[in-house]
């Protein structure tokens, strides 16, 4: 009995060793700077991140270097992953949780295809199973990977200011994730109330759904009336890129985005 719980202690101990190790790790990998080089790269493939607060900076850079230390790059299709690349993927997802504790502590690989990529999806209809292959400009996998389509993910990155972005997109299905479901609930900010944003994301999402379906203009994306995942994420790219625009059309969305990740992009100059 005594050998046995002499076991658990120091397999406890290991486990709580390893854990700490990789925090250690985390917090030195956090405080690294980026180089003039990789700055020049980054404001030129990512022009909205000029717009950072100096008080956002170094997050910034310090998530950056996380990013790419923790995920690998994996070109598709004969595609190889430049620097300019991985520094624009990079920085499109350290903006997303620039100003957040919440990271995506399950990515380990982001696929890059040169374009738009084939994807195999599966559909259930009553007993019937169907698989189609459908076209695709990104994907984010639960636990799993992101894909990419390289040539969009730099377009929207190099236009900071049309409301569309993939990677801030998959990236948002990432931290939607971080719940254990892709569900459109990502985990709360500290203090943030979850009814009051479920009540506002869910009541946001049926007024897009009768737009969308009354066949109206919207502001955000008509996507994101597939359903309440896909409405956060085009949410996200809004936010981002066109925060004026959101915070006109739907405020409390705008307030509670905000909220969820720290910051206030409406505020940027
Ligand atoms: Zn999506």
């Amino acid at each position: 009995m005594i050998w046995f719980l002499g076991l658990i202690a120091l397999i406890g101990g290991a486990l709580a060793w390893r854990a700490w190790r990789k925090r250690q790790w985390q917090q030195e990998v956090l405080a690294s700077r980026l180089t003039d080089t990789e700055w020049q790269i980054i404001r030129r493939q990512v022009p909205l991140i000029r717009k950072l607060p100096p008080a956002l900076k170094a997050p910034f850079e310090g998530k950056v270097a996380l990013f790419l230390n923790q995920v690998e790059l994996v070109g598709c299709n004969g595609l190889e992953v430049t620097d300019e690349m991985a520094l624009s993927i990079a920085a499109q997802a350290a903006l997303l949780v620039v100003g957040t504790d919440a990271w995506y502590r399950h990515l380990s690989t982001v696929l890059v295809y040169p374009g738009a990529f084939k994807s195999k999806q599966t559909r259930q209809d009553g007993y019937v199973v169907t698989e189609e292959e459908v076209v695709r400009l990104g994907e984010s996998w639960s636990r799993g990977p992101v894909v990419l389509s390289w040539q969009d993910t730099h377009q929207g990155g190099l236009n900071g200011q049309d409301g569309m972005n993939v990677a801030l997109h998959e990236f948002a299905h990432q931290l939607d994730d971080l719940s254990g479901q892709t569900d459109g609930a990502p985990p709360m900010a500290p203090g943030q109330d979850f009814a009051t944003w479920a009540q506002v994301i869910v009541a946001a999402y049926d007024r897009h759904v009768a737009r969308v379906e009354a066949g109206r203009r919207t502001v955000i994306d008509a996507y994101g009336a597939t359903n309440h995942e896909e409405f956060f994420a085009v949410a996200v790219e809004l936010f981002f890129e066109r925060p004026d625009a959101l915070q006109g059309a739907e405020p409390e969305v705008y307030d509670q985005l905000a909220l969820l990740l720290n910051v206030d992009p409406a505020a940027w100059t």
